[in-house]
């Protein structure tokens, strides 16, 4: 995955790549503080926050 997830669910990745989705968000490490979103790594997000646990 070479483009950030924040914006590719803005395109139709969500329906084409729901597994893979699945895959990086199921066991979030990172939070987007713009968007809300969570993945596992914080590239994959435009303005990551690591959780913290
Ligand atoms: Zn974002």
């Amino acid at each position: 995955m070479s483009k950030k997830m924040c914006k590719r669910v803005k395109e139709d990745y969500l329906e084409t790549h729901l597994i893979e989705y699945i895959e990086h968000v199921k066991n979030p490490r990172y939070v987007c503080k713009k968007c809300g979103r969570v993945a596992d790594e914080e590239e994959l997000l435009c303005k990551s926050k690591k959780i913290k646990e």
